[in-house]
This record gives C-alpha cells, structure tokens and sequence, in this order.
C-alpha cells in the first residue's frame, strides 16, 4: 500500500512533530485535535519549527510554505477518511485511547491502518479495540520527532506483514531509521533506558559517586550525550518511577524494583526541571 495521506489524531508535541516529519517529506497531513485553539497551537509550532531550520539554512521559504500547504487542521474526524494511514497520538491515557480508536475504527475504510505513537500501552490490547488487529500497529516515534532519527515499528499479536512493510516504507520516507520490536512493555528503547537510569539512582543512595560524577561517567565512559541523573530531571522522575512500576506489575520480576531513593524523590515532589528541582537544581 502506498500512502500517501497520513491521519494524525492529536496536534500535541508528537502529533504535530509528525505533521512536519511527514509535510516536509511530501506527504499529506490531516490532523485533527479536539480544540480549533489546540489544532492551532499545532499548526504555529509547525511553523516556527520551521522557521528555526530556515535560519540554520537547512530549509528554504518555498520549502516552508509547500509543507505547510500539505496540513490539514481539523476539528472534525471524518476528515480523516482522506487517509490511508491514521496515527493516533493522543494523550497517554487507555481509555482515551480505547474511545479514539473504537470511534476512528468505525468510520474509516477497512482497508486502512491504524497506528498508536503510545510509549506505555500495550499495541496488542489497543488492537483489540478496533475491528483490524491486522492492520494495527504501534509506530513509536521519540521527541523531537523532526530532529529524532529513530521510529520504533511495535508488532501487536496480529499484525499482518503487509501492515508492517507498508509503514515501514513510510518510515522510511520521512528520513527516519525504524527498528521493528514485538509487543512488550517498555518495547525496546525505554526498556533499557528506564532501567539504566534507575540504576543510577541506586549508584547515588549508596554514595559511591556524586550525581556530577555518575553523570560524567556515564558520557566520557559510553558516549551518552547526557548523564542518566541528568535525563531523568528532563523526563521527569515521577516519569521514571511510574515505568519502573509498569515493568515490575507486568513482567513479575524484582530486577525492576524502583529505588527507593527515586521513590522519596517523587514523593517530595522534586520530580526534576518541571518542578524546578530533581537531582539538580533549575
Ligand atoms: P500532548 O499532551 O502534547 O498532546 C496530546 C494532544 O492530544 C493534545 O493536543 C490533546 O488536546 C489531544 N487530544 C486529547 N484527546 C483527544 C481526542 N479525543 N481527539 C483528538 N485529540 C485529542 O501529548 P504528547 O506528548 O504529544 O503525547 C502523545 C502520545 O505520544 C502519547 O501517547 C505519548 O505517550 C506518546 N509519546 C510521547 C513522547 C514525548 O516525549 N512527549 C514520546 C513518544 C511517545
């Protein structure tokens, strides 16, 4: 399947980072949000998105005005039987999503696919929300998406390989590196990363090293851009302990027991740059 029109539901940070990835990339957008005020926000940091690639020369004004003439804003759903693909990005929440997706799955086409841009919800069980777990896949993008290379291809149970090799081709369009994962929590990324980034909090409440030095370690040591204590004030760390306790409900097994030293963090409420204050002060 070729696709060429691509639904996104959500105008948020990864909805319409995913707008620009595929406008700038030729491929028609229409995404839609439950606000024409939220729906705005989307298109404007489109716009100024672009604008920052123009001063660093990497865009031009006629490139600029083509992309955002391949967006469509809307309030309304049924402008989303335009496409062949629909990604859905809207909040983290299950049963937002259930709704969405039941809603969406009613009105498009049989033949269309659907997507879910969740970091924590399994694709199988949003799958079995829609009537076309064969044509439902997770599609994981990482922020920011026009700056991010990575896309992480979620196989549910069911997905078919048709449903797979067509949204890899259009991953493949937008300039991005998709690695495909089968269905689990935390798929492969977070998996690793979370758990690190906990580890480091045990590194700290033993008082082995100072959270500079565990920072600097992990960047001189392993090429990290960023220290893991240092990544974590940026997610956050109430971020962190709730997928640390996601890993261990899901999979059973002590190895993802959250510290507790993160725990009496988030519990303090210093839950890092949003709060002003985490392992560092902002
Ligand atoms: P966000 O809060 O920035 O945006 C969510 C948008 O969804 C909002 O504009 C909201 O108005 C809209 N929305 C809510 N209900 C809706 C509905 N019924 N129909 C249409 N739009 C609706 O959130 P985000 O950070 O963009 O996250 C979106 C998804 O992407 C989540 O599933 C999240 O887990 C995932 N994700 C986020 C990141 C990240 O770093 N932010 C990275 C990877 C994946």
């Amino acid at each position: 399947m070729d696709i060429q029109t691509v639904g996104i539901i959500g105008a948020g940070t990864m909805g319409n980072g995913i707008a620009q990835a595929c406008a700038v990339s030729g491929v028609k957008v229409v995404m839609v949000d439950i606000s024409q005020a939220a729906v705005d926000k989307g298109l404007a940091t489109v716009s100024g998105s672009l604008d920052r690639l123009i001063k660093k020369e990497k865009l031009t004004e006629a490139q600029k005005t083509a992309a955002l003439g391949l967006i469509q804003g809307s309030t309304n759903y049924d402008d989303l039987k335009a496409a062949q693909l629909v990604i859905e990005a809207a909040t983290e929440n299950h049963e937002l999503k259930r709704k969405i997706l039941k809603q969406v799955d009613a009105l498009l086409a049989p033949e269309v696919i659907i997507a879910s841009n969740t970091s924590s919800i399994s694709i199988t069980q949003l799958a079995a929300d829609t009537s076309r777990a064969d044509r439902f896949i997770g599609m994981h993008f990482f922020n920011p998406v026009p700056m991010m290379a990575l896309v992480e291809l979620i196989r549910g149970y069911l997905t078919s390989d048709a449903t797979h090799d067509a949204v890899k081709a259009l991953a493949l369009k937008l300039g991005k590196q998709p690695i495909t994962v089968k269905n689990a929590p935390g798929f492969v990324v977070n998996r690793i990363l979370v758990p690190m980034i906990n580890e480091a909090f045990f590194v700290l409440a033993e008082g082995l090293a100072t959270p500079e030095d565990i920072d600097a370690g992990m960047k001189l040591g392993c090429n990290h851009p960023i220290g893991p204590l240092a990544l974590a004030d940026m997610i956050g760390l109430d971020v962190c302990l709730a997928v640390m306790e996601v890993y261990l409900e899901e999979f059973g097994d002590s190895k993802y027991r959250p510290c507790p030293l993160l725990k009496e963090m988030v519990a303090a409420g210093q839950l890092g740059r949003k709060t002003g204050r985490g392992v560092y002060g902002y």
